[in-house]
């Protein structure tokens, strides 16, 4: 499909998604990073409270993680990895806060509510690379029992006969140590490199 076809149908597309109100107990209205026509999309779990104020995804703690890495790894900063990969989300809203003031993990309903939103875009982009991240976003296409078996890893995944690479990486959130610490920190970076030499990081990046 010609580039100029995919940017009409996505423009399209995020217009949907903005009005999008399916689920009733969800506390903000969607979240979206824009229609980034792009050959990478990044998966994450839903927004927290911050990001529908800053109408951006990963716009707080977790995304100022995240962003290190892409620059540590891939030399994408922030404002160039938020204009060439497509972000998209399990959840596209926030949930609300759990008792104990994390926040509410979406229920089953919420997340299959939400997954036509994500089919319909790697429908249109067709994607050679989707990075999920956190658990919950890497459930969605690799079984994930355990975070050491899945980073560092890649994945070849079909999705209505579209084939495309799947490198997760863990939740960025300060919230988990699991990054910072033996094995999580070895993987992690097993995993950055990994989405560094994928062939269509470097397209990006112009390497
Ligand atoms: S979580 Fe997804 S399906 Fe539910 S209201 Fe938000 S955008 Fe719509």
């Amino acid at each position: 499909m010609p580039a100029s076809r995919k940017r009409f149908d996505l423009n399209r597309h995020v217009a949907k998604l903005l009005q999008c109100r399916r689920c009733p107990r969800m506390q903000s209205t969607p979240v979206s990073g824009g229609a980034i026509v792009s050959d990478v999309m990044l998966i994450g779990q839903a927004p927290g409270p911050r990001e529908p104020v800053l109408r951006r995804p990963f716009a707080h703690t977790a995304g100022k993680t995240l962003f290190r890495w892409f620059e540590e790894f891939c030399g994408m900063n922030e404002a160039t990895v938020r204009s060439t990969i497509y972000f998209a989300a399990v959840c596209r809203c926030f949930p609300g806060k759990n008792s104990s003031s994390g926040d509410r993990v979406p229920a089953p309903n919420e997340i299959r509510n939400c997954s036509s939103w994500m089919g319909k875009e790697i429908a249109i982009l067709r994607p050679h690379l989707i990075i999920p991240v956190g658990r919950l976003a890497i459930l969605q296409f690799v079984d994930c029992g355990k975070l050491e078996k899945v980073i560092g890893r890649k994945f070849r995944v079909e999705r209505a006969g579209h084939h495309f690479d799947v490198i997760p990486l863990p939740h960025p959130s300060g919230a988990s140590p699991w990054h910072k610490i033996a094995p999580g920190k070895r993987l992690l970076e097993r995993a950055l490199k990994l989405i560094a030499r994928h062939p269509a990081m470097k397209d990006l990046a112009g390497r």
